[in-house]
């Protein structure tokens, strides 16, 4: 038995496959901390969604591997213990280092990024080749990236950004052997996507870059990242409770929505996760300024973001009942 089998975890294989051919998308859930992980949780259970537990390589470092491992596992056993069979797989996001993936395959993690797509071409294929004969080894699939993201993820930060091109991606694929790639078609990572002049429209993501990709390759699942929508609701309560967001602007979710029906398997929702908790936390501390218990202001941040993830999983992805 392969070892993330016996944390009963799934690769994300069967999940693309099924997402590709019924058009929706999968949704991939980073967690920091164990509020956000029970949030994504009852969400999933709840809709009776497959979903991905992800976690940064900053993220592992941050609560430790150990009680990463620990707290995915223990999901496993509560989505059992609500009698339901929910597909789950937990997924490092942005490993930057060969090491960075090994030592999450062999802890049982399902799945891994590579994400080379800072290096040149050929470093990005040798790197990526690498984790992915490695991670083979273990049935566990891995996700490659093609074309920069601007914007901060988790400490990584890409002040430029370029567009995928659907040129290289056939030969990327068949020379690294990946089983998923993150493009870039206008989404950016943090929670200014896109900045808008005044009098300027919302720009729509590149959906002819995303539709020659899957001329090339029919079939072959596709993973976006930085699609956050930056709710105005959360940019709003944020500043309004102390903090200060600016120029705070996300990518539509009907453009996502759009995305989820074609070749995108996966979208990642990290920042769209942290406004909401954000602002619930500080609308809770600010209308109840004695409140010294964690908890009265950590749950108010859990169900704000199970909130979030459910409408995600509803409206957006189009995920929900396909476990
Ligand atoms: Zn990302």
């Amino acid at each position: 038995m392969r070892k993330y089998e016996e944390y009963g975890f799934v690769n994300t294989k069967e999940m693309f496959k099924k997402a590709y051919n019924e058009k929706y998308a999968i949704p991939a859930f980073n967690f920091v901390c164990l509020e956000q992980m029970l949030a994504i949780l009852e969400a999933c259970i709840e809709t009776n969604s497959p979903f991905i537990l992800q976690a940064s390589a900053n993220v592992r470092k941050y609560i430790g591997p150990i009680m990463v491992q620990r707290m995915a596992q223990a999901c496993v056993e509560i989505i059992k213990q609500n009698e339901k069979q929910i597909p789950m797989a937990l997924n490092l996001d942005h490993g930057l280092t060969f090491e960075d993936c090994k030592s999450c395959v062999d802890s049982g993690f399902s799945s891994v990024m590579i994400d080379g797509s800072s290096l040149s071409y050929e470093k990005n294929i040798e790197i990526t080749s690498k984790v992915v004969e490695y991670a083979h080894k273990y049935d566990v699939t891995v996700e490659g990236e093609l074309g920069v993201l601007s914007g901060t993820e988790d400490e990584v930060t890409h002040t430029e950004s370029y567009y995928t091109d659907p040129l290289l991606v056939e030969d990327f694929v068949k020379k690294t052997g990946v089983d998923s790639l993150a493009i870039s078609i206008g989404t950016s990572h943090g929670v200014v996507k896109i900045k808008i002049k005044e009098g300027e429209s919302m720009p729509t993501l590149r959906f002819d870059i995303l539709d020659e990709i899957e001329k090339r390759l029919p079939g072959f699942p596709i993973v976006l990242h930085g699609a956050s929508a930056i709710l105005p609701k959360y940019v709003e309560m944020i500043n309004k409770f102390g903090g200060n967001l600016k120029e705070a602007q996300g990518i539509p979710e009907d453009q996502i929505a759009h995305a989820a029906k074609k070749a995108v398997c996966k979208i990642n929702v990290a920042s769209d996760g942290w406004i909401a908790a954000t602002a619930a936390i500080r609308k809770t501390l600010s209308e109840n300024p004695a409140v010294i218990d964690p908890r009265k202001y950590l749950s108010a941040a859990k169900e704000e973001m199970k909130n979030l993830y459910i409408r995600k999983i509803k409206d957006v992805f189009g995920c929900a009942g396909k476990a």
